[in-house]
Parts: structure tokens; C-alpha cells; sequence
């Protein structure tokens, strides 16, 4: 029979049929399955050989060669959600578990750690220009941005905006005048919040200090500030930062923080501190005037507590929240989440009109001398921001890299004994070699239906075991 003729069946279902017939489906199959249904799996041709560390005796052999694919495959581990959905689940949650172990303890993080101090900081970006924006009083949507007598701005463009905005309304977050909108002074705050968001971590101890009198030498003997932090942006193309921030003592999260170390001593050094740090940006062109960066004036400081019946938030919620962030790239704010090589490409990307501004003008700036060392052209596509999307203190907690090796270990295991493997010796070092080749990307004709199965199941499977594992908390909670 011929596949193409079958009535009323969908192109990839009738090509999902036809993989499943080829005989190296069975083994192609658990290899997406292991890959977590990632949607660019990796594949690798090669082989890894498993020695003895003392004798340099062969204990085991692999080679692609013997698989029926010819090939092994691999997840892409990419964090976004965007790029590819299964890879980014595994992110989001082995953010969670970082963030939550530096707030309740676990992976090695003792669970006294709650007792520490730690608040949740949000950070906002300054204007640089009206945008539309949906304001509600009192479950009523109230007009963007009324003006009673209706002033036109140089350009002969209203500067007012009367609509109710829909949640969804694209309008959302774009200027009300793109040519009035400062977009080099936008894309410059972006640029620079890595180093903003730096100073901040200096001025904290610092302001502490002389609150209490104490010098850096003492400082550093009592206490220790850690923190996890992650990025979100706004529609309006401008990131914010938020963050936990924790008060251990010297040694990190193992050591009680100092009997001065309260939420609120910690809360008004952050506040302090972000109305005090600033970093002076040169510029071009004479007859210009210098410009100072600087964090926008809206900042909330949280406590965090253990349940959320308490004064605070919960520390559960905070986790969730900045796993959330974790695996979003800029998408958000209307851009694109690749790299933009050529100003050519600008004009035809689908981007928000305010994107594509900001697009242009990190081109436009990356080619001035003072800029430079910005790169703005590397990151036009994330409007200006080079910097990370999650990082956080040494001693917060785990690292990611524990996590993954932690779950590469427990993966390597299972394969072994399901192959009848005997455990290795824990006692005998052995040297593992491998030597593989790149063959290609990207699920071929027929596999998005398998990898997109098996990452339904994997994430049904993780649903039910965090509602698990969140009754199992509750409980002890009571
Ligand atoms: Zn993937
Ligand atoms: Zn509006
Ligand atoms: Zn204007």
C-alpha cells in the first residue's frame, strides 16, 4: 500500500507510521526517550572506551558502529523555551531545585538555611519614554494615558492614549511616539545592568559596614551575602532583575548568619544601595551630555518565609517564579531568539516595530568606538543585555553542573543494570575515552510525533511527582 494515498490521515501521522516500520526504531526510540523528547537531539557517531585506571585493561567497549541507528543521540540542553521544550523543562527544574535548596535546604544544603535572613528583590529599569500600558483600579481597565487637552508632541503625533488596552493587546508596552522614545539611552541601560547589577553586590556590605560600624576585615569574619538572581523582560524591550538575597554567615549557608542579621537590616541596605549605585557611561560626540546609569525608581523587597500564611512570601513561590524566568530568553518583549548577523536582516525580521528600533540602534551604536567593548552587535537580538540570564553567588547552593552530573550518574547506572551490567567497583579508578563525530541535528521526517510523546509522558511523570512531593511537604509543614 501506498503510504501518500491513505484517506484522511495527516502527513506526519502517516510518517510517524513509516519510522516506527524501520528496524532501527525500537533502539531510535529509547534514545529520544533517554533525550528527554528533546526537540534537536544531537546526533554523534564515535566510541568510548572504559579502562582500567591502574592496569589500562579494556573493561568495556561502545561504538556506534553496533547500534542499529549508527548513531547515538544526545538532548541539545538548550534553556529556552522556545528552542526546544523538553530541554528547557529540565532546566526549569534543576533551577528550582538550585533556588529552593539555597531557601529551605536539601542537596546538601542543611535545612537551617530558612532560618537565615533572605529576602526576594525585584529591580526595574528607568523610562525612557511613554509607552501604552494597561492600568487597572478596582478590577476596572482605566485609559492608557488620558490627556484632557490633547497635546500633540513635536512629531504631530498625539501624546495621550485613551484606549482601554486588552491584556493581550500587542500594543502593549511600545511607545506612544517611537521617534520621541529615547532608544539609544533604552538600549545603553540594557547594555550596562550586568555592571549595575555588579556595583550592587559591592554596595550592600558596604553600606552595611557603616550602619553598624563595623570594618571589611570584621565584616567578612561574621557574615557573608548570597544571592541567586534572574532576568525577566518587559514588553517594553527593558529587563528586571529579581532576586534572592541571603544573609549566611561567613562560610556561606552551613554557617549561622551574626545576631545582627535581620530581613530588615538586609532590605534597607538593598535599598540603599540601589538608589546609590550608578555607572557613568561615556559619550560620543561633542556637545552631548554625559549620562549616568542608573536602576529605575519602582523597587519591591520581600521577606521570604517558609509558608506563605506568614508575613512575606513563601519560599516555594520564589523558587517556581525564577525557574519560570530561567528558561525564557527576550522573546517576550516582541524580538527574536537567535543571534542577528547582518543589518540586512533587520527589516524583514518578525519583530515588534519597538524590537526592531532596538534591533537598529545596538547596530547603530555598536559602530561607534566609545561602545565598542559592549558588543552590541553580538547581542542586537537580546536589545542591547549581554548578560546572563540566571547566575548567582558561589555559596547560594548547588551548582547546576552538580545537578546534571548528579542525574548523568544516576542515567549511567540505570543503562548499566538494565544491560545486566554489574555495578562498577566504587574502590577501582577507571579512565573513560571517547572519541565522537557531529552527524547532524533536528528530528528527521516522521520523529516529531515519537519525541513529542515521549516528552508528554516525561512531563506527566514530573507533574504527578512534584504534586507528590508538595503533599509530602504540607504534611511536615502541619
Ligand atoms: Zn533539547
Ligand atoms: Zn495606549
Ligand atoms: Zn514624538
Amino acid at each position: 500500500m501506498n503510504a501518500s494515498s491513505t484517506p484522511g490521515l495527516p502527513p506526519e501521522f502517516v510518517a510517524a507510521v513509516q519510522r516506527a516500520a524501520m528496524p532501527d526504531f525500537a533502539r531510535w526510540h529509547e534514545m529520544i526517550k533517554a533525550a528527554g523528547g528533546c526537540e534537536q537531539p544531537i546526533r554523534l557517531r564515535g566510541e568510548r572506551l572504559t579502562l582500567d585506571g591502574e592496569t589500562g585493561e579494556l573493561i568495556e567497549s561502545y561504538s556506534t558502529d553496533d547500534e542499529p541507528t549508527g548513531y547515538l543521540i544526545t538532548a541539545c540542553g538548550n534553556r529556552r523555551a522556545s528552542r526546544c521544550a523538553a530541554c528547557a523543562e529540565v532546566y526549569r527544574d534543576d533551577t528550582y531545585h538550585l533556588i529552593i535548596s539555597g531557601l529551605a535546604g536539601g542537596k546538601g544544603v542543611p535545612e537551617r538555611v530558612s532560618e537565615h535572613p533572605r529576602v526576594f528583590l525585584t529591580l526595574t529599569a528607568p523610562s525612557f519614554g511613554a509607552v501604552h500600558t494597561r492600568r487597572e483600579k478596582a478590577g476596572r481597565v482605566n485609559p492608557c494615558r488620558p490627556r484632557r487637552d490633547r497635546p500633540l508632541c513635536s512629531h504631530g503625533r498625539p501624546e495621550g492614549c485613551s484606549l482601554r488596552h486588552a491584556a493581550d493587546d500587542p500594543m502593549l508596552g511600545q511607545p506612544i511616539c517611537e521617534d520621541c522614545y529615547d532608544y539609544p539611552r533604552a538600549v545603553l541601560w540594557n547594555a550596562h545592568a550586568p555592571e549595575l547589577w555588579r556595583r550592587l553586590t559591592l554596595a550592600v556590605p558596604r553600606y552595611l559596614t557603616t550602619e553598624l560600624g563595623l570594618t571589611h576585615k570584621a565584616f567578612r569574619q561574621q557574615a557573608r551575602i548570597s544571592y541567586a538572581r534572574v532576568i525577566e523582560y518587559q514588553r517594553r524591550g527593558l529587563i528586571h532583575v529579581h532576586a534572592v538575597v541571603r544573609l549566611d554567615g561567613p562560610e556561606g549557608p552551613d554557617d549561622p548568619p551574626p545576631t545582627w542579621a535581620t530581613s530588615d537590616l538586609l532590605e534597607r541596605a538593598l535599598r540603599a544601595a540601589v538608589t546609590e549605585v550608578s555607572v557613568p557611561i561615556p559619550h560620543p560626540g561633542e556637545g552631548s551630555t554625559p549620562h549616568t546609569v542608573r536602576w529605575g525608581r519602582q523597587v519591591d523587597v520581600q521577606a521570604i518565609q517558609v509558608a506563605a500564611e506568614l508575613d512575606g512570601i513563601a519560599d516555594k513561590h520564589v523558587a517556581r517564579y525564577i525557574a519560570k524566568y530561567a528558561t525564557k530568553g527576550a522573546e517576550d518583549s516582541g524580538t527574536v531568539d537567535r543571534p542577528i548577523r547582518y543589518p540586512s536582516q533587520i527589516s524583514t525580521l518578525e519583530v515588534s516595530e519597538h524590537a526592531r528600533r532596538m534591533i537598529w540602534t545596538c547596530f547603530a551604536l555598536a559602530d561607534l568606538p566609545e561602545y565598542g567593548p559592549l558588543r552590541l552587535r553580538k547581542w542586537a537580538h537580546m536589545l542591547g543585555y549581554g548578560g546572563h540570564f540566571s547566575s548567582k553567588s558561589r555559596r547560594y547552593s548547588v551548582t547546576l553542573t552538580q545537578l546534571r552530573q548528579a542525574r548523568a550518574d544516576y542515567a549511567a547506572q540505570a543503562a548499566r543494570q538494565a544491560d545486566g551490567h554489574p555495578k562498577p567497583a566504587p574502590e577501582k579508578p577507571t579512565v573513560t575515552t571517547g572519541r565522537w563525530t557531529y552527524v547532524g541535528s533536528g528530528l528527521l521526517n516522521g520523529e516529531h510525533f515519537w519525541a513529542e510523546q515521549a516528552r508528554n509522558r516525561i512531563q506527566q511523570a514530573r507533574r504527578i511527582r512534584q504534586q507528590v512531593t508538595e503533599r509530602d511537604q504540607s504534611q511536615k509543614v502541619s
